[in-house]
Formats: C-alpha cells, structure tokens, sequence
C-alpha cells in the first residue's frame, strides 16, 4: 500500500448473504485519477460507500495516505482528507449557491461553529466561498437560490460543496450521470481543472469520460476485480470487453 493516497486490502461486503464486494484490492497513487468502471451490479455504488465510510466492510482494510479508516464514521474520513460528492437531493433549494459554500467552509473549520464567529472570519469564508465557485464556473450565480440552477450547475455547486473540505482525495460518484453532451463536456474539464494535485476517484460510465481523465482504471465485474491498468490497456482487455457485452 507505500506511496498509495487510497488503498484497500480484501475488501468485502455482505448484504444478507449475498456478496456485493468480494476481496477487493486497490490502490490509488497519490496525485492521480483513478476511475472505477464495470456493468451495472458490478459493485461499484458499494465499493464507493465503502471507501467513504457511508458502509462498514464486512471483511477487509482501508488505508486512507498510510493511516487505517477502515470502519470510520464518514466525518472522520472528510477530516482525514477524503470528500465525496454530495448527491444534489441534499441541497436547501431555497438558500443561496455562495450560502451552501459558505456553509460547507464553516463546517470544515472547528473555528467555524465558534461563539466567537467575528465578522472577519465571516468575510474569509465569503471570499473563499466566491474563489471556489469562481473555479467551478458558478461566480455569477453566487446569489442565486441553488434550486434554480439547472442539472449540470448543480453538479457544479456539489464539486464546489466537496472542495470547501480541501481534500487530498476527491471522490466523484458518476459526476456525469443524466447529462447532455455540453454538460458532460464541462464537467470533464471542470474536473481536469480542480485537480491540481489531488487524487481524484471516480465511477464513471461514461467511457469517453474515463478515458479523458483517468490514468488508471480498475474494472470491477460480481463484485470482484477483473482487469486494472492505464485505460488503453484495460479497454483492449478480452475479458473487460465481454464483461460489458454481456451486461
Ligand atoms: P453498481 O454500482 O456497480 O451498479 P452496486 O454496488 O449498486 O453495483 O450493487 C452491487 C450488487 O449488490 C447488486 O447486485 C445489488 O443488487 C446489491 N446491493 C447493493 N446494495 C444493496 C443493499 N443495500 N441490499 C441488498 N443488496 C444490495
């Protein structure tokens, strides 16, 4: 697992009997993209929750930058330096795009539930909310009820919401799932441009996506590993290719 940012050990989990992930191993390099691909019912919704810590392993061992997570509250795991995506159903549609922001730095800083919030440290997590929304394309929407925007921006405000937390890892569940071909343009480069340096996972399936952004895929089939490697590579793997046709 050495010089791995995200890395898994036997990982398996069981849902009444029936094995969703079954002894997976990964590793994800610090600084890279890393796309989880493979047919619907592969496991990868459940390797994903596993990773976050949104589902408790039934066996196996996750190492988050070398320290042991496996079996940690989601809150942890954000605080150790890993965010997900946030699914747009936990968006307030009333409130502000730059208050989500807001909110999202505020609970990121310990200093943010303070009794002593002064209203400079307010003004700092204004402009840091108006910088990340400047990134992902959203400046001019800052003041806009988030229920308002249309799908793609609001995947937009999600990636923002995730970079409030400064991760080192940066987990996207199916960034472009539902998306038109413009959106799913933007997000490509939305996600190449908020990189810069972190490590990215991604579910994808979109290939056209993955083979853009990701410098390793690890292609999951019944819950197990079948083919890892650069894309090129595993998109010309005979199994992988009868793994989907036959989905
Ligand atoms: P994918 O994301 O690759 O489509 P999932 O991780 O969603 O795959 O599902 C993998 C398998 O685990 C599927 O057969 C699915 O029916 C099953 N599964 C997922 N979640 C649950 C659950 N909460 N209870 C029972 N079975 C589940």
């Amino acid at each position: 697992m050495e010089g791995s940012a995200l890395a898994a050990r036997g990982l398996t989990r069981d849902f009444r009997g029936f094995r969703a992930v079954d002894g997976v191993d990964l590793d994800v390099a610090a600084g890279s993209v890393h796309a989880l691909v493979g047919p619907n019912g592969a496991g990868k919704t459940t390797l994903f929750n596993l990773l976050t810590g949104f589902l408790a392993p039934t066996a196996g061992r996750i190492e988050l930058q070398g320290h042991d997570i496996t079996g940690l509250a989601p809150e942890r795991v954000a605080r150790l330096g890993m965010a997900r995506s946030f699914q747009i159903a936990s968006l307030f549609p009333q409130q502000t795009v730059r208050a989500h922001v807001e909110l999202a730095l505020q609970g990121a800083t310990s200093l943010g539930w303070a009794f002593w919030r002064s209203d400079r440290l307010l003004r700092r997590f204004r402009e840091r909310a108006d910088e990340l929304l400047e990134r992902v394309g959203l400046a001019e929407s800052a003041g806009e009820a988030a229920g308002s925007l249309a799908y793609g921006r609001k995947r937009a405000l999600e990636l923002a919401i995730a970079l409030a937390l400064d991760p080192k890892v940066l987990l996207l569940d199916e960034p472009t799932a539902g998306m038109g071909v413009e959106d799913v343009e933007r997000t490509v480069e939305l996600i190449a441009a908020v990189r810069d340096g972190r490590t990215v996972v991604l579910v994808e399936h979109n290939m056209s996506v993955v083979g853009r952004l990701a410098d390793r895929v690890t292609v999951l089939q019944s819950g197990r590993v079948l083919a890892e490697g650069p894309y090129d590579q595993v998109r010309a793997d005979e199994r992988v290719v009868e793994a989907y046709l036959g989905s």
